[in-house]
C-alpha cells in the first residue's frame, strides 16, 4: 500500500509571507498522509479520524505515531559535497583557504570511484542533519557531478547540483576552458536536468577564477536553459571584492560582472552576498535571484556580517545555507542558530519562525521549487522530518520548561545538532533513522532503511 499515515505535532509554513511569525500553520496533534511520494492531505487528527475508514485505519494499526514535531525537508542552498572531508580547516581567510585546503582536495575528485563514495557519504550526511534538498557545487570534474545525481537518484532525493566552471587562477589539474566548460555542462544538463528529482545548476565558482571568455559561455548555458540553476559567490570576502575591481574594472561593482554576462536571474543563487553596494541590493531585488546567507561559514572564514535586515527589506529572497566545508556544521538549525548570532552583533533579533522559514517554505520560493518542496501542502512531495525532543538532556529539561511555541522553536535551533532529527523521509520513504544505519537503494525498493547494520 502506497498510502501512509502519519500521526503527531506538525508545524510549516504553507505559503510565501514576508511576516513566517503570523503566518505558519502548527497541529498539537496532527495528521500528514502520503501516497506515491506525495503529500495527499495535511490536518487535524480529530478531523481525520472522525470518518469511520480513518477511525478504522486507527483500530488496525495503521498509523505511524511520531513523539516528536515533524517539519518539512530543510534546504539547504548553497554547499560542496568535495568539501565534506576538508571541514574545520584551520587558520585561513577566504582565498588562502581556496589555495591551501579547498583545490588539493577537489583534485581527489578526478577519480570517479573516489567521487562516488564521497557523494553517498555526503548525501547520507545531509538526510541524517534533517537536509532534504539542496544545491550543490561538485568539482571541475564532470563526473564529479555523475557521481552525486547517480547517488541522488538512489535515494529519489531532490538535488541541485552543477559542475565547477574554472579556467584561472587555480591549479592546472582543476582548469577547464570556456569551451570545454560550456561543452560538459551542457551535456550534464542534457542527462540530468529534470530527470527524476535532478536539477541542473550551472556553476561558474566565482568571477575571479573565470575569464569573461568562460563568464560569457556560462551566460550562454543559462540563456539557452532558461530554468536551470545558475550558482556562484559573490561578495564573501573584502580582499576578493577589491581582486574583483582589478579583474573587471570596467563594471561598476561585483554584481554588475555577473550581470554583463546574464548570470542574475530568478534561481540565480548567490552565495554570501555581505559587502554589497547600495546598487547591488536594489539590482538582486529586480532580478528575483537568491541570496545564500552562510552563517557558520562567515564567521569561521571571518568574511563579516551579512546584514539581513537591509535584504528582507530591500525585498531580496534570502535562504539559509551551510556553506560546507567553509561552513562548520551541515545542521541548518546549527546555522540558524549562528544566523541569529550575526543579527545580535547588528542589534537585530532573528525570529525563530523566520529562520525556519529561510530553511524551508522560503528558500523553497525563492528557488521557485515551492510547488514541489519547503512545506507540507497537499500535492507537495512527501519530504519531511521528525524531531526529537529528548535529543540532549539539557534540550529535554530547556523544552520542559518552554510556554510557547515560539520558545520550543528557539530552543531546538539554538540547542540542537544532528542528534535532533529522529527520522528523515524523501518521497514518502523513511531514508534515516537515528542510531541506525542509513542505505541508498535503487528507485524501485519500498523502505530505504534497514536497522542493526542487517545489510
Ligand atoms: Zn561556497
Amino acid at each position: 500500500m502506497t498510502q501512509q499515515v502519519h500521526r503527531g505535532s506538525i508545524l510549516h509554513f504553507p505559503k510565501t509571507t514576508s511576516d513566517p511569525a503570523a503566518n505558519y500553520q502548527y497541529f498539537n496533534d496532527g495528521v500528514l498522509v502520503t501516497e506515491n511520494g506525495r503529500i495527499r492531505h495535511l490536518g487535524e487528527a480529530s478531523e481525520f479520524f472522525k470518518l469511520p475508514a480513518n477511525q478504522q485505519r486507527l483500530n488496525y494499526g495503521g498509523v505511524e505515531m511520531h513523539k516528536g514535531l515533524i517539519i518539512p525537508g530543510m534546504i539547504d542552498s548553497h554547499v560542496h559535497f568535495p568539501q565534506i572531508e576538508m571541514i574545520a580547516s584551520y587558520g585561513k581567510q577566504l582565498l588562502d583557504w581556496l589555495n591551501e585546503y579547498t583545490f588539493p582536495t577537489e583534485q581527489q575528485f578526478a577519480n570517479q570511484a573516489y567521487a562516488d563514495a564521497q557523494a553517498e557519504f555526503f548525501l547520507n550526511q545531509l538526510l541524517s542533519h534533517g537536509t532534504t534538498t539542496a544545491s550543490v557545487f561538485a568539482t571541475v570534474h564532470p563526473q564529479s557531478v555523475n557521481a552525486f545525481f547517480c547517488a541522488a537518484e538512489s535515494l529519489q532525493a531532490r538535488m541541485i547540483c552543477g559542475k565547477v566552471m574554472m579556467d584561472r587562477f587555480c591549479p592546472e589539474t582543476l582548469q577547464d576552458t570556456p569551451e570545454s566548460a560550456y561543452r560538459d555542462s551542457k551535456a550534464l544538463i542534457e542527462r540530468w536536468h529534470n530527470q527524476g528529482r535532478a536539477m541542473y545548476a550551472i556553476t561558474p565558482r566565482f568571477a575571479p577564477t573565470s575569464t569573461p571568455e568562460q563568464l560569457a559561455k556560462a551566460g550562454q548555458l543559462a540563456n539557452e536553459h532558461p530554468d536551470t540553476f545558475i550558482q556562484t559567490h559573490l561578495s564573501e570576502n573584502l580582499g576578493e571584492v577589491a581582486w574583483i575591481k582589478e579583474l573587471y574594472p570596467e563594471h561598476s561593482d561585483y554584481l554588475g560582472v555577473y550581470e554583463a554576462y546574464d548570470l542574475v536571474r530568478e534561481r540565480a543563487l548567490f552565495g554570501h552576498a555581505i559587502h554589497l553596494e547600495d546598487r547591488e541590493y536594489r539590482s538582486l531585488a529586480q532580478s528575483g535571484a537568491t541570496i545564500s546567507f552562510c552563517p557558520s561559514s562567515n564567521l569561521f572564514l571571518g568574511s563579516g556580517l551579512f546584514n539581513f535586515d537591509r535584504a528582507k527589506a530591500e525585498g531580496i529572497h534570502v535562504s539559509i545555507a551551510s556553506d560546507v566545508g567553509a561552513g562548520t556544521d551541515l545542521s541548518l538549525f546549527a546555522n540558524q542558530a549562528d544566523a541569529y548570532k550575526i543579527c545580535q552583533l547588528q542589534n537585530s533579533s532573528l525570529d525563530p519562525f523566520e529562520s525556519l522559514y529561510l530553511s524551508t517554505q522560503g528558500a523553497a520560493a525563492g528557488m521557485g521549487i515551492d510547488h514541489l518542496v519547503g512545506n507540507l501542502n497537499p500535492g507537495s512531495e512527501a519530504d519531511f522530518v521528525e524531531l526529537d525532543f529528548m535529543a540532549s538532556p539539557i534540550l529535554q529539561q530547556r523544552l520542559l520548561r518552554c510556554k510557547t511555541l515560539r520558545e520550543q522553536l528557539f530552543a531546538i535551533i539554538t540547542l540542537s545538532d544532528d542528534r535532533v532529527i529522529e527520522r528523515t523521509y524523501l518521497c514518502g520513504n523513511l531514508v534515516y533513522k537515528k542510531g541506525s544505519k542509513v542505505c541508498g537503494h535503487n528507485s524501485t525498493s519500498g523502505l530505504r532503511y534497514l536497522s542493526n547494520g542487517s545489510m
